[in-house]
């Protein structure tokens, strides 16, 4: 069994012949169409389509003029992307230790690491659970600091009842396969602040601003833009988000009906400010299992598994280059160290989640034989 299969067929492959008839490529009507569509969802009046969520998280530090020696606050339990943009700006990034339960950022540590050097805070909806951004949307405006919510894995997830991706200043999406809803690669800048959204459309297009049938420069932009073949994947994903969703959801909550009798395993639920949409299903094993093990032996027995994702403390680059020592993040360093992905995608059978718990009881028996 896979970790992850995306959910595409014919209604994504009608919508990709239509932009070949239409012989136009490039970031086009499909596009506008998409971030329409996200924007709708989401509720904001602004939504930007990008090539990944890595560069719309890059555009959005240029858009809030994130640059060089400034410090950015980023939650140190992340795909390493969260913490690389910040250096492509030449900023500093400060990380921060998340909270053991939903490993989403630490609102203490948070606070204890700003300076007045801090410029942006980068919180992360981790692994499709919202980060508490009632209280961090607080604590960066206590410090007039923009927050830019690195929503890659949570689109159509909750916090405080408003969709991810919209109380902090920008939110990020991912459109990667491994994510809620997929174009390939893509992603999607989402905001309700006017000045901000004219800066990004200006960044993302190599700083050009339309004049009649030529530009004018004004920044030293990117191209950072998504073409309409892969915007009309999008389209059709969004057509089924909901379904999507509501299907994660049944999956991961007979997963945790499955496992609640097993003191070994921690599994993931909604925390107490939102809903989790279980983009991975992450559990915490107890210190007494060999969590590599566990992944070997269950491949063996054809269940797809790895690990939750990065500490970013603990990877060669962040130790090189910004000093960090592993371990340093104690909470962070624990979920990378014991974290295990299960699989969870929503054209699994009824009876998928009694064969991977029961695959994972018998690995986890073998080890304590011991
Ligand atoms: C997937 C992911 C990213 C990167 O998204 P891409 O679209 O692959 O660039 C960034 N942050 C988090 C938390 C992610 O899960």
């Amino acid at each position: 069994m896979k970790l992850c299969i995306p959910v595409i067929g014919e209604r994504e492959m009608a919508l990709i012949a239509e932009v070949f008839a239409s012989g136009h490529l490039a970031q086009g009507p499909k596009v506008a169409e998409f971030e329409r569509r996200v924007a709708d969802h989401v509720g904001t009046r602004h939504a930007f389509a990008t090539s990944s969520c890595t560069t719309a998280l890059h555009l959005s530090l240029a858009a809030v003029g994130i640059g060089p020696g400034d410090e950015v606050l980023v939650a140190d339990f992340t795909f390493p992307a969260t913490g690389n943009v910040v250096v492509h700006q030449r900023a500093v990034p400060v990380l921060v230790d998340v909270d053991p339960v939903t490993f989403t950022m630490d609102v203490e540590d948070l606070r204890r690491k700003i300076t007045p050097r801090s410029r942006a805070v980068i919180p992360v909806d981790t692994f499709g659970c919202p980060a508490d951004m009632e209280r961090i949307t607080a604590v960066a405006a206590q410090f007039g600091l923009p927050v830019i919510e690195d929503a890659a894995c949570a689109l159509g997830a909750t916090c405080g009842g408003r969709p991810c991706g919209t109380p902090g200043t920008l939110g990020c999406f991912s459109f990667h396969p491994r994510k809620v809803i997929t174009t390939g690669e893509g992603g999607m800048i989402v905001t309700d602040d006017d000045e901000l959204a004219e800066r990004i459309k200006l960044l993302r297009n190599h700083g050009g601003v339309g004049e009649t049938f030529w530009y004018r420069y004004e920044a030293a932009g990117f191209n950072y833009r998504l073409s309409d073949v892969l915007a009309a994947i999008g389209i059709a994903q969004m057509e089924k988000l909901d379904e999507l969703l509501s299907r994660r959801r049944e999956l991961a909550g007979r997963l945790g009906e499955l496992l609640a009798d097993l003191p070994t395993i921690r599994c993931p639920a909604d925390p107490p400010w939102g809903r989790h949409i279980f983009q991975s299903y992450v559990v915490m094993l107890d210190e007494s299992i060999d969590r590599d093990r566990l992944v070997a032996d269950l491949r063996e027995a054809d269940i797809e598994t790895t690990v939750g994702t990065y500490a970013l403390h603990d990877q060669p680059y962040f130790q090189q280059a910004w000093g960090y020592a592993a371990g340093q993040l104690p909470h962070s360093h624990a979920a990378f160290r014991r974290s295990l992905t299960l699989p969870l995608y929503p054209q699994m059978a009824d009876e998928d989640p009694a064969i991977v718990v029961a695959a994972l009881r018998k690995a986890i028996a073998l080890q304590q034989g011991e």
